[in-house]
């Protein structure tokens, strides 16, 4: 037998500890506002100037909270560097916290794309999200930057509603979650394809199913451990314990 593969499925519950607002969540700014979801949603972003200069400005805000790896994330990190397990983390986030904690890029799948990159929806020009804002924000600014390549419109290089999620990566999750021998669902609703799957497909591959969240899912039934605690102190202490056990 290899090493086990444990495999961390998280959503918006693992980033909120790092200020980044779950929109979806109960007190979400989709809840809240929303004309807000239009922004994220493809036809009216491809159509309408306006909400991409505000799609534009929400970005720059949430650039500006500066937003930083938790200790959930820094947890997983070193489980991986530990050497003691294989780790793979799919994720339902797009900031990029878990690569920035130290987890390889590589190791990363996420499956709704990153909002530290953007892309021409023209030519496919991939280019740094950074780069983007400081167009938006410069001296003359561009409100709604277009393609340095080819004029097109840029948007985030993530899945906005209405765009179809990237096959390869879907199909590597797929693929992860069915070699879990530990899968740990953190933060996440399990409500949204195609998260509910993923744990059903790890289930089925015979995992054991962990669910760290602070509301109840409708998969707690299958899991060997359900924890509600906040993320940032039980995960990393849940991963303590696992290093412990293996050690003897
Ligand atoms: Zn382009």
């Amino acid at each position: 037998m290899g090493r086990p593969l444990i495999v961390f499925l998280t959503g918006a519950g693992i980033s909120t500890d790092s200020g980044i607002p779950d929109y979806r969540g109960p007190n979400g700014l989709w809840r809240r506002d929303p004309d807000a979801e239009k922004l994220v949603t493809f036809d009216y972003y491809m159509a309408d100037p306006e909400i991409r200069r505000r799609s534009w400005r929400l970005r720059q805000e949430t650039a500006a909270l500066g937003a930083r790896p938790n200790a959930a994330h820094q947890a997983i990190a070193d489980l991986g560097r530990s050497g003691r397990a294989g780790v793979r983390v799919i994720t339902q986030n797009t900031d990029g916290l878990h690569q920035e904690a130290g987890t390889p890029p590589n190791r990363v799948l996420e499956l709704h794309g990153s909002s530290r990159a953007v892309v021409c929806t023209r030519c496919g020009d991939r280019t740094p999200m950074r780069d983007a804002l400081d167009r938006v924000t410069g001296e003359p600014g561009e409100p709604d930057p277009p393609c340095r390549e080819c004029g097109g419109i840029l948007k985030a290089a993530t899945v906005m509603f209405g765009e179809s999620l990237d096959r390869e990566v879907l199909s590597a999750a797929v693929a992860v979650a069915g070699e879990a021998s530990l899968f740990f669902a953190v933060g996440s609703s399990l409500q949204v394809y195609p998260a509910a799957g993923l744990v059903e497909v790890a289930a089925s591959g015979g995992a054991r199913l962990v669910i760290v969240n602070a509301e109840p899912t409708h998969y707690d039934p299958l899991a060997a451990e359900v924890v509600r605690e906040p993320i940032g102190t039980a995960l990393p202490v849940l991963l303590d314990d696992l290093k412990v056990c293996d050690t003897e």
